[in-house]
């Protein structure tokens, strides 16, 4: 039972030292602002606090608003923070929600005394289902209490043409805040959940359920028209994937005669073979396309199961150099890398003249057959070891 109407929506802070990418890129909470949206029109009041822009400690705004429910999203590093911050809002008699990207997949690991439900699907309305007292075991993706133990209810895909349009009343309050890179601020827009492709590092091809599911392009076109902020960025796991769609969403984009810039997310295989289309991305505004090149060699493309070899990763950086987009090459640093692996990335984007480039550490996900392989090498199972300590022996 809820003492009042007020929801908290809390997205943690994305670390607490200085390995982030504060001033650099920081995210619309748009997972935030649809829930946001659904309560308002339930009639619930809803409230975010963002922990990459906000200056109010999150226990004093907790104490402030004294919500009756508080609602926490987050990845896997922020796993702790969204732990201290349900602790703390089950302690002020709130209802508590885990909900979010890591959530959907570790469930589990958030069985515990101060979280009441845990969300493992993408539909806002699961929140006010809960808030307004619908019975537990008739909703879909929800793990929950009964007698002291945890159930989980089945997980189900969610159909994202339902989503309404979010309100974006606190994107709009903290036009300093949220960038990629230069563009800001920049909006984000969802178009499409999860991915078809299989790369074995990824999990992002496992969300809702593993099911690829597409916004209508014209809805996305007409929600773009309506966003106040000239750099839009597609945060789609993959939004260069079909072709028709693409050459319809050029069509509404130049019709409409939107004039905005865009990020999206692409593979090399998709660039390299449509230049044609990519030259038409680009007219309209295309800006920074974010391609995940993984390696400067074929042995670990392959062994990554990108189904992409060398030649095109070149290819598509030499296309998008040629049309003025900019991409972002990301890299993986694998745990057999030695000193030359370091400098045969280094020479690869200087031969390719790839002037974006973001190196991640290889780091199996939670709950996958990954981690099942790399068991042995783990030294902890805390996402956010307090003594920051690396999560695999270094093999260099
Ligand atoms: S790495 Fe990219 S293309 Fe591969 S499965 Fe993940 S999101 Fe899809």
């Amino acid at each position: 039972m809820m003492k009042n109407n007020i929801v908290l929506l809390v997205h943690p802070e994305i670390s607490r030292n200085k390995y982030n990418f504060a001033g650099i890129i920081e995210n619309e909470p748009l997972e935030l602002e649809y829930i946001w949206t659904v309560l308002a029109q339930a009639g619930y009041e809803p409230h975010i606090w963002d922990g990459q822009v906000e200056k109010v400690p999150f226990v004093k705004k907790l104490h402030e608003l004294d919500p009756g429910a508080v609602y926490i999203c987050g990845r896997t590093r922020q796993e702790n923070f969204m732990k201290e911050y349900a602790k703390a809002a089950k302690e002020n008699g709130a209802v508590t929600m885990i909900g979010g990207l890591h959530a959907q997949r570790c469930y589990r690991r958030f069985f515990n005394d101060y979280t009441d439900y845990v969300l493992t699907g993408f539909d806002p309305s699961v929140v006010t289902d809960i808030l307004e007292g619908k019975a537990p075991e008739s909703i879909s993706s929800l793990c929950r209490k009964k007698d002291g133990r945890w159930t989980v209810n089945k997980a189900v895909p969610h159909d994202i043409r339902t989503l309404p349009r979010p309100d974006r009343t606190y994107f709009y309050a903290h036009p300093d805040r949220y960038r990629y890179l230069e563009l800001l601020p920049a909006a984000h827009v969802r178009t499409s959940y999860s991915c078809p492709y299989r790369c074995s590092f990824c999990i992002r091809n496992r969300m809702n359920c593993g099911v690829y599911a597409q916004r209508d392009i014209d809805d996305v076109v007409d929600e773009i028209a309506g966003i106040s902020c000239d750099n839009i960025y597609i945060i789609d796991d993959d939004f260069l994937f079909d072709e028709k769609r693409l050459e319809r969403f050029v069509s509404l984009i130049t019709e409409r005669k939107i004039h905005k810039r865009y990020v999206c997310y692409g593979r090399a295989d998709f660039v390299a073979s449509h230049p044609q289309l990519m030259k038409k991305l680009a007219d309209i505004g295309l800006y920074y396309v974010l391609t995940g090149i993984e390696a400067a060699d074929d042995r670990h493309l392959n062994a990554y199961s990108k189904r992409c070899d060398n030649a095109v990763n070149e290819k598509a950086v030499k296309i998008l150099n040629s049309l003025g987009v900019n991409m972002m090459g990301m890299f993986i640093a694998d745990l057999d890398f030695t000193a030359s692996d370091f400098r045969d990335i280094w020479k690869w984007t200087v031969r390719n003249g790839l002037k974006h480039t973001a190196v991640s550490i290889f780091t199996p996900e939670m709950n996958t057959e990954l981690i099942k392989e790399y068991k042995d090498r783990l030294i902890t199972r805390d996402p956010y070891d307090s003594r920051h300590k690396e999560v695999f022996r270094q093999t260099l």
